[in-house]
């Protein structure tokens, strides 16, 4: 078994996502046209903003949340920003690539998302935001978070990368703060066929900046305000993820289902399962703590289950952050230690899930 095959995943709706990428293939046009337009309109109704800017990729959207507050003013360099210690790096390098100053905060171990109670001790003079990322698909917003946000006048940004679709009561996560970063990348819950992502927001100076950022800093033809760049999801990109965009509701449900299977059944003391969640879960990755782990991965795969660490390194011992190899951050150490990802999608079948369930319980 495949941890994630995005041929079959593709399959599902391949009649769909064929005749619409015809469709711009026929058209003539293949960058920002009605396609964009529509998957823009289609996504800022789905996540709840008034607002949603496509762009190039998840790091790009991140990144250029950040630069238009800078050009508006509302950040500086070396101001800080709080981020969870065990994200995935593309989190912490569009809080560097902008002159700012990552503040690395532990995560929970029972929900590995960033401890809320570990964030105000965070908070200095230069606190300006915390980048809340709902990572592996689980809701990492509280209220107490956005008591502190409050409190604090902090900007509250979301990467939503790996939770599309996920939900705080009502909610969508991407509407919950300020501004929302999503990747688009294959593999995500909601992915293209490459590279493409986007930003959600209500504010709509801030929608504008990063429209006019993302298009060399040009919202008039050949008249530059900003120093942009260029980052754009071109239309067939956008034409596929509107087909998929009416599934993401139907398979995040059966991912659920598949997590639940692992959630009730896997019973081996020497595994961790993530704790139930009070809060949602779109289980964009299925995580298990193990001691084991390198002989449970050796185990899986001799009985043809392909599972994946996410991930091996903490951003804090990588080579790119030599500054910040000396600091400890145990929890985080032991989650990139212990982690393990199980195979958790909508092209699973029930008997996969059991098959994984009895292989752990026999280990
Ligand atoms: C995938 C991912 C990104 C980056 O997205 P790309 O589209 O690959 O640039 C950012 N943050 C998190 C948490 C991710 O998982």
């Amino acid at each position: 078994m495949e941890y994630l095959s995005l041929k079959q995943i593709t399959a599902m709706h391949a009649e769909e996502i064929s005749a619409a990428i015809q469709q711009v293939v026929d058209s003539g046009w293949y960058l920002q046209g009605q396609a964009t337009r529509q998957f823009q309109d289609q996504y800022a109704r789905y996540i709840g903003t008034h607002h949603c800017i496509t762009c190039g990729n998840g790091l790009d959207a991140l990144s250029l949340i950040f630069r238009a507050y800078r050009d508006l003013g509302v950040l500086q360099d070396g101001d800080e920003v709080i981020v969870p210690a065990n994200t995935y790096i593309a989190s912490i390098l569009s809080i560097t690539e902008n002159n700012l100053v990552p503040v690395l905060v532990e995560p929970d171990i029972s929900t590995m998302q960033i401890d809320d109670a570990r964030i105000e001790s965070a908070i200095t003079p230069r606190t300006r935001a915390i980048l809340l990322v709902h990572l592996y698909g689980r809701c990492a917003f509280t209220t107490r978070i956005e008591n502190i946000c409050r409190q604090h006048h902090l900007k509250l940004i979301e990467d939503n990368a790996q939770a599309h679709g996920c939900t705080f009561h009502s909610k969508r996560t991407g509407s919950l703060g300020d501004a929302a970063a999503h990747s688009f990348y294959p593999g995500k819950n909601l992915g293209a066929l490459g590279d493409a992502g986007a930003v959600t927001t209500s504010d709509e100076l801030l929608a504008n900046t990063i429209r006019t950022l993302a298009n060399y800093g040009s919202s008039r033809k050949y008249e530059f305000a900003y120093k942009g760049r260029n980052s754009r999801m071109d239309e067939l990109q956008a034409a596929a993820l509107s087909v998929k965009l009416r599934y993401l509701d139907a398979d995040n449900a059966r991912r659920k289902q598949i997590a639940q299977i692992f959630n009730t059944q896997i019973s081996n003391p020497k595994t961790i399962v993530p704790k139930s969640p009070d809060r949602d879960n779109v289980y964009h990755i299925y995580p298990i703590l193990c001691e084991e782990r390198a002989t449970l991965q050796a185990y899986l795969k001799e009985n043809d289950v392909q599972t994946m660490i996410h991930y091996p390194i903490p951003p804090h011992q990588q080579q790119a952050y030599k500054e910040w190899n000396h600091l400890s951050f145990p929890i985080t150490e032991r989650i990139h230690r212990q982690e393990l990802s199980l195979p958790c999608n909508q092209a699973m079948t029930d008997e996969d899930a059991q098959r994984i369930v009895r292989l752990l319980n026999a280990f």
